[in-house]
């Protein structure tokens, strides 16, 4: 029987599995194999560690079978390498896949030269033999060759420059994992969206409040879709006041500028330059596109 992950563990001969994991009679008893056992043409030929790990321990059981735990922390699995004739790594030793585990033998319980290879979660590192969440090897699949699963994304109902409103209070996740935030009768605009599925607060208020759900939020009966891009041309309709950076705030009512830069996490995400220079930072509210 030809392998699916046997050609990882021994590469100087082919492997074939003898006994695969499951159940089955050896010697007229049934019982459950906790591993596979992979032949080797009755060589004694090295076998390799899957990629990088460390070696848990070493081991011997009562009826003298030689064997390795290595565990696999990317895999998060432990690899079980028994009946071996020679034992080449210590307990604690980091391997790669270039690191020999050991040679293929018949110590302790076996009829002939194999490998038998069992596969556990590396949770149970510490749970007796056999108790252990043991699986097999040869249907494991590895991260590299599972296929990419699509991001799964959805509609939202709202979206950036979105003007929206709250009335009470609204607690949001704050910005980079420090403290909530709270605010009362909130009116702002929503300046990103998250449109992951799995994302229960997919909004983010461009007044620094942070991330916030959409059961939280309705739509503003003023709302503004104000989309404007770096080089548009604008004209404050309001109060025309922005926060100009390092050197307080300036004012330009009325004014005519074109847009510099654009930073949509920023409570003010426009900068505008005018006939007097930069003005700093401005409110979309506080633009008409000319
Ligand atoms: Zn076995």
């Amino acid at each position: 029987m030809a392998t699916n992950n046997g050609g990882r563990l021994i590469k100087s001969v082919t492997p074939y599995v003898t006994s695969p994991f499951g159940w089955r009679t050896l010697n007229g008893v049934r019982g459950y194999h906790l591993g596979v056992d992979y032949g080797t043409n009755g060589k004694k030929v090295p076998c390799y560690a899957l990629e990088n790990g460390y070696v848990v321990r070493t081991w011997q059981d009562t009826a003298g079978a030689l064997g390795v735990d290595v565990a696999y922390p990317r895999l998060c699995y432990v690899g079980v390498y028994v009946h071996l004739d020679k034992i080449s790594v210590t307990k604690g030793q980091n391997v790669t896949s270039e690191t020999k585990i050991g040679t293929v033998g018949k110590t302790g319980n076996a009829t002939g030269v194999h490998l038998h290879f069992g596969w556990y979660p590396i949770s149970d590192i510490n749970v007796d033999y056999a108790n252990r969440g043991w699986t097999d090897f040869e249907a494991y699949v590895y991260p590299e060759e599972e296929k990419e699963e699509p991001v799964e994304t959805v509609e939202r109902k709202y979206k950036v420059g979105d003007k929206v409103v709250f009335t009470g209070t609204l607690y949001a996740d704050s910005y980079g994992g420090g403290a909530g935030q709270s605010r009362t009768n909130l009116e702002a605009t929503i300046s990103k969206v998250n449109d992951k599925a799995n994302a229960t607060k997919p909004y983010l208020i461009n007044d620094g409040l942070g991330w916030v759900a959409e059961s939280d939020l309705s739509i503003s009966s003023t709302q503004e879709n104000v989309e404007l891009k770096v080089g548009d041309r604008v004209k404050s309709i309001d109060y025309g006041r922005a926060a100009f950076d390092g050197s307080g705030n300036r004012a330009r009512i009325g004014s005519v500028g074109t847009i510099t830069k654009i930073r949509l996490e920023y409570p003010y995400p426009y900068e505008i330059s005018d006939s007097q220079g930069v003005l700093g930072r401005y409110k979309a509210s506080g633009l008409q596109k000319i």
